[in-house]
């Protein structure tokens, strides 16, 4: 038999797999499944996005680009972030990759060695473990509950801190509980990581956008300015921009990373797509105002389904300050059903019961919960949300 390096095995199958394998087989059995697992906006691309991609292939920019993007890319990505964020970049701090994914891996292979540990908030977007371990390093995982509004503490922080600590990964607005820390919370972890000078941040921000709190987005780097220089933001256009097929991500953050990050990606996969990238600066430098309806709808839909939730049985959801995920507690309902007990049988159940698919708590790193995106058209909602409830409430 083929002998597989052995990172192949530390990382571990998807616990969504059962679930999505078992809404495929029910589909292809006939059944009605609504899917709630999506991770993507069901938005299409805006119109003057698109054009200039088609303009981009017309008029030849179908050539292969430098590692870390075009320079009208790069250029766009500085403005954002003086626009967005106060914060200023010069080029060689900017890394354009395949979507915000393939940034996040740069960073952890560039960064980390064996026995490393990357500390890790959860519920976490599920690619953060195995890109820690892929990158032959340690998650040190820190669980943060709803009563907590699923944000850490610092206390937490620094009890998880240890002198083999590289990097902490931030992600607010969060996948998978679309809570997003305030400015003052930053602050606060800030100060805890101030004392360890050794220790890189990561903030995720791909949720930028998507956010209805009164207060304005704010990261780490902008709540921390002495931090910037120990901070990779990475970003990208998937989400707000409804492009996550377009695959456009970046990275910006101290010269010497980002530099380490655009050597892993040159010998890689080289530059991203250039006509993606064309469409991007479109995305980043046009009307900004085609992110406000598309916030509204998922705020609506966000508000819908939470109370939808509440009023089931066994379930209990606080409400998120944006993204598309609600992240309900369904330990209640997974006591009350006979047939079921952990989230994922629960998963499995409500396939079948209720036609239904939704994602596991256990696959964020919090067992217990469920993650249910509403990416999807509020009568789908209306009507996994009527499902749902005959399962539960019966
Ligand atoms: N980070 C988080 C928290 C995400 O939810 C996602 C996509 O699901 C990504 C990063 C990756 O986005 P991209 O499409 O830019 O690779």
């Amino acid at each position: 038999s083929i002998q597989l390096a052995t990172r192949v095995g530390r990382v571990k199958p998807s616990p969504t797999m059962a679930v999505t394998a078992r809404a495929a087989e029910m589909r292809a059995a006939g059944h009605d499944i609504i899917g709630l697992g999506a991770g993507e906006p069901d938005f299409d691309t805006p119109e003057h996005i698109s054009a200039a991609g088609i303009e981009a292939i017309r008029n030849g920019q179908t050539r292969y680009t430098a590692v870390d993007g075009t320079p009208a890319l790069k250029e766009a990505i500085q403005n954002k972030f003086r626009r967005d964020s106060q914060l200023e970049y010069a080029a060689n701090q900017i890394l354009v990759s395949s979507g915000a994914k393939q940034s996040l891996y740069n960073l952890m292979v560039a960064l980390l060695n064996e026995g490393d540990e990357v500390v890790i908030p959860a519920p976490y977007w599920v690619s953060y473990p195995d890109m820690a371990l892929l990158a032959d390093a340690t998650p040190v995982i820190i669980e943060a509950g709803p009563e907590q509004r699923f944000k850490i503490t610092p206390e937490q922080l620094a009890g998880a801190i240890t002198a083999r600590t590289r990097l902490v990964v931030l992600n607010s607005p969060s996948n998978p509980t679309g809570t997003a820390y305030s400015k003052a919370e930053l602050q606060a972890l800030g100060e805890v990581l101030r004392q360890y000078p050794g220790v890189l941040i990561t903030s995720d921000d791909i949720y930028e956008h998507i956010l209805w709190t009164d207060a304005p987005f704010c990261n780490i780097a902008m709540a921390c300015p002495d931090l910037v220089d120990r901070t990779v933001v990475v970003n990208g256009v998937s989400k707000a921009y409804a492009m996550t097929g377009w695959r456009i991500g970046y990275a910006a953050g101290p010269a010497a990373v980002i530099g380490a990050m655009k050597k892993i990606q040159s010998q890689s996969t080289s530059n991203p797509s250039s006509i993606s990238q064309a469409a991007s600066v479109a995305a980043l430098n046009g009307d900004q105002g085609i992110i406000a309806p598309m916030v509204k709808a998922f705020r609506a839909r966000h508000d819908y389904v939470v109370d939808r939730l509440n009023a089931m049985n066994g379930v209990s959801c606080i409400s998120g300050d944006g993204t598309f995920y609600a992240f309900p507690d369904v330990s209640g309902a997974i006591e009350a059903i006979a047939e079921v007990n952990t989230d994922t049988e629960l998963a499995e159940y409500l396939i079948g019961e209720a036609n239904v698919a939704l994602v596991p708590g256990t696959a964020f790193g919090l067992p217990g919960h469920a993650r249910i995106s509403f990416a999807t058209s509020m009568e789908n909602l209306e009507k996994a949300m009527d499902r749902l409830e005959k399962v539960f409430n019966r």
